[in-house]
């Protein structure tokens, strides 16, 4: 992967661009995309962005988000899009898999595909160019990177900024988690001069749901979370049963994993939720326990040092025991 400054001589040649991102798309993962949007539609190129998936209903206030192509939804106008572009820039994932129904188009895409992310363990040899940076609070702060680095500062307009801040807010934790650098604060001082409120996109983010998922919630914290002192992890399983009683949609699990570290003394909060297609995992991790090395080694996932994601083919309950077998071999490295 050669790095991404090679490309700053061709942003003005226009071009079809492709904009992909991992599925099930978070604040960071469309608004990088779209943040991304909006800055190379202002050099004449044609671009397009892909999800492989839905996302949640509360990200449809960001800008652009109206024209961004559900791969599982659009098939034919995607993979035409993807066949002919000249660059696929692939934002806030590092490996083609990530992207679920897309891999096999993207793994045979003749464009040059491009890398923004700040996932730990890239497969660089995947793309042509990229940057991936794990001390980077998120894409959305590389794509700004980007942006500034190429002599475009002045371009950032108040869409891109609203878009970029999503990312960046969420993927802090509203700024309180350590990925939350000097630098991050100085980017979005310049989206705030760029006329960004930033009360907005918070409300749009986290005061955006309908009553059943607080509802929702308490009853998961209330009946589905079992908290194992000894090894100072917290599990919450969701089964079907529970995501068809409270209408569960995607997006309303998000930030669930978070509670259990609330509690005092845990380390290690996990979550698995009973979709239709896999068991979903998310781990969350506070101090010096590993979630990367741990999703990577016991449930085919990855992500960063303090937060990361996984799956598992097995039924609910034999995940779970799986989990509880991988908790107690990890006992020493939880205390
Ligand atoms: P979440 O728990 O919110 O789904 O994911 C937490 C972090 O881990 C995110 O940065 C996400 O991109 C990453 N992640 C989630 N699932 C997977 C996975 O299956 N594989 C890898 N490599 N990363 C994942
Ligand atoms: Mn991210």
């Amino acid at each position: 992967m050669n790095p991404i400054q090679e490309i700053f001589p061709f942003l003005q040649e226009a071009k079809k661009v492709v904009i992909t991102t991992h599925q099930k798309p978070d604040p960071d993962a469309l608004g990088s995309s779209l943040g991304l949007y909006h800055f190379l539609v202002q050099f004449g190129h044609k671009v397009s962005v892909i999800s492989p998936t839905n996302w949640a209903t509360w990200l449809n206030w960001m800008p652009g988000c109206e024209n961004v192509i559900d791969f599982e939804l659009n098939r034919d106008k995607a993979t035409e899009v993807i066949n002919s572009a000249d660059w696929v820039f692939c934002l806030d994932f590092n490996t083609i898999s990530r992207t679920k129904n897309l891999t096999a188009l993207l793994e045979n895409c003749k464009g040059k595909r491009i890398l923004i992310d700040h996932h730990q363990q890239p497969d660089t040899k995947q793309f042509a160019y990229g940057i991936s940076n794990i001390n980077k609070s998120s894409t959305c702060e590389l794509v700004y990177d980007l942006i500034v680095d190429s002599g475009n500062g002045g371009k950032i307009n108040l869409q891109i900024a609203e878009c970029l801040y999503a990312g960046v807010m969420a993927d802090t934790g509203s700024f309180r988690f350590p990925s939350a650098h000097a630098s991050t604060h100085h980017m979005v001082a310049a989206l705030k001069e760029k006329g960004l409120e930033h009360t907005k996109v918070h409300e749009a983010v986290y005061d955006n749901f309908l009553e059943n998922r607080l509802r929702f919630i308490g009853y998961v914290l209330m009946n589905r979370m079992d908290v194992f002192y000894e090894f100072n992890t917290a599990l919450i399983a969701i089964t079907k049963k529970d995501l068809l009683r409270f209408q569960v949609k995607t997006g309303d699990t998000e930030g669930l994993v978070n509670y259990p570290l609330s509690i005092q003394g845990i380390k290690l909060a996990a979550l698995v939720i009973d979709r239709d297609e896999e068991r979903k995992w998310s781990f969350r991790s506070k101090g010096d326990f590993d979630t990367n090395t741990f999703a990577r080694n016991y449930f085919l996932g990855g992500g960063h040092f303090s937060a990361s994601g996984g799956r598992s083919s097995e039924s609910l309950d034999q995940t779970v025991q799986h989990f509880l077998k991988a908790m107690k071999e990890n006992a020493a490295q939880l205390q």
